[in-house]
């Protein structure tokens, strides 16, 4: 491909040939790639709302390759960003604009190098793109719970580095209570042979967790031991229509007082999500005759026979319906129904974006205190910006909400768009004041860096730097990202 001057500007390269040379060496011809068209895809982000460049994108095959890439650019100060699938959503991925940076993908490094059925783990390499890990521990009978929609493309390592939520919290925790050991590459190409699988071990500080959620900020991880459990061998799904927020965490709350941790999931919907769901994704149709308000999608899970658990699911719908939790419900009768609901969960994120401007939001709040933010800030939205269109979605077991408020209809977006700053304001404050989160589960990255310097205490942010300064202090591993 032949460069011309325009692409010349947008493809800097300021890291020093000789250190280029030297990587190139250390990983060989196929450990790293230079073309452009190559290298492009890496260094823009899924929404399309972050881009940079690198002149070169490092695919080590294993640890060792990337300890000594890891050191060429220690000895060089030439910055590293890690990168996984590239589907984050806060720009940690993705470079900057001036050609300073390098990118390390784990992408070659996608072995799972042991299943123990007896320790209920997995050791995995940081590339396994999470959907196969599905796969793998259910063809050993076993089950990795860790599930979003992105996992057809995120990679472990960028799961663990975000400390991913998704679906399945309410049952498993995050990614961080599915981690027992790492293997990480240190900021000075040292290597941190830390893949203990044991649930007990109190022999000092738990240096695993300081890289999980460090969104590479504070070295590579490279590996990991991952928790099994057993495989449900029965799963109920309903979508279920209720008045509204309180509603669903009456009915969360009757669900787990009957059948305890065999809820799995339950995720808020707001209608006019569904409505943009119906009308730019294909291949979706409305579960239920009628347009309700809110709805809840639940997923039930144990391991008794078939159908065991469609009774106990039944009596807690029939209960809520007598109780005016529930307006309506339909519970999938097979796998193909179950994924039909699921996929009106998981395609809301694309549909939204059709929908022109929106600010995005990934906020938790103490469960008892959700509903009253979804009122409040519609309420504050509304005032401020007549005609916005709210938009709630999420993992209300977790006290985790998407809320994305959409541009007016017949706005040109332009006039919403330049509001973000100021919209982030009125929802951020809200959630301080609900003693809140403002980065539930997608972590800070650069998109809300700066948020949270402003939310945060000065002896949190102190804390956070002095952590980044003893293990990175040439700000080598990710500069510009988390603090
Ligand atoms: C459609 C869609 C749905 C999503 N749903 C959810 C959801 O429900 N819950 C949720 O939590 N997230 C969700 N996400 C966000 C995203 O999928 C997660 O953050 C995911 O964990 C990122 O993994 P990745 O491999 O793509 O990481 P990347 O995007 O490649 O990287 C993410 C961050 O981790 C760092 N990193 C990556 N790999 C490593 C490594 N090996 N060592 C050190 N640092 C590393 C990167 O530098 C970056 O800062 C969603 C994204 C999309 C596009």
């Amino acid at each position: 491909m032949k460069a011309n001057d325009k692409d010349a500007k947008t493809r800097p390269n300021a890291v020093d040939a000789a250190v280029l040379e030297r990587i190139k060496a250390a990983v060989g011809p196929k450990g790293y790639t230079i073309d452009p068209a190559e290298i492009a895809p890496h260094c823009q982000s899924w929404r399309d709302n972050w881009h940079g460049w690198v002149p070169m994108v490092v695919k080590p095959a294993n640890v060792d390759e990337v300890a000594a890439v890891v050191a060429i650019c220690a000895e060089s100060r030439t910055p590293i960003v890690p990168q996984g699938g590239n589907t984050g959503l806060t720009g940690g991925g993705q470079p900057h604009a001036g050609g300073t940076e390098i990118i390390i993908s784990t992408s070659r490094m996608n072995k799972v190098r042991e299943i123990d059925t007896l320790n209920n783990t997995m050791t995995v390499e940081a590339g396994c793109i999470l959907a196969d890990l599905q796969v793998a521990a259910s063809d050993a009978d076993r089950l990795f719970p860790l599930s979003l929609a992105a996992e057809g493309s995120c990679q472990i390592g960028g799961n663990l580095s975000t400390n991913a939520g998704g679906t399945q919290v309410l049952r498993y925790g995050n990614a961080r209570n599915l981690v027992l050991g790492l293997e990480v590459v240190l900021p000075d190409g040292r290597i941190w042979h830390g893949l203990r699988g044991l649930r007990k071990d109190n022999t000092g500080y738990d240096l695993k967790q300081l890289f999980v959620g460090a969104e590479g900020t504070l070295g590579m991880i490279t590996a990991a031991v991952l928790k099994l459990f057993p495989k449900p061998t029965e799963v109920q799904t309903a979508l279920v229509a209720v008045p509204g927020p309180r509603a669903a965490l009456a009915l969360l709350s009757r669900a787990t007082e009957t059948i305890g941790e065999q809820v799995t999931a339950f995720e808020l919907i707001q209608r006019r999500a569904i409505d943009f769901v119906l009308q730019h994704i294909p291949d979706v149709t409305d579960p239920l005759s009628n347009a309700y308000p809110w709805y809840v999608l639940m997923e039930v899970s144990g391991q008794g026979a078939p159908d065991s658990l469609r009774a106990a699911v039944e009596a807690i719908l029939t209960d809520g319906l007598e109780q005016e939790d529930v307006l309506d419900a339909v519970l999938a009768g097979n796998q193909a129904q179950a994924r039909a609901l699921w996929k009106i969960r998981e395609s809301i994120p694309e549909a939204q974006n059709y929908e022109g401007q929106s600010v995005k939001h990934d906020v938790s709040v103490p469960l008892s205190r959700i509903a009253e933010f979804i009122e409040r800030a519609d309420l504050a939205l509304a005032a401020a910006y007549p005609g916005v269109r709210c938009v709630a979605f999420g993992h209300i077991g977790d006290g985790n909400i998407h809320y994305n408020p959409a541009q007016p209809l017949g706005d040109d977006g332009a006039g919403f768009g330049a509001e973000y700053g100021a919209i982030n304001r009125i929802v951020h404050d809200l959630i301080t004041d609900l003693k809140g989160s403002i980065s539930a589960e997608h972590g800070l990255g650069r998109l809300r860096r700066e948020e949270a310097r402003h939310y945060k205490s000065s002896v949190e942010m102190d804390l956070m730097r002095t952590v980044k300064m003893a293990l990175d202090p040439n700000n080598i591993m990710n500069p510009g990202k988390v603090v």
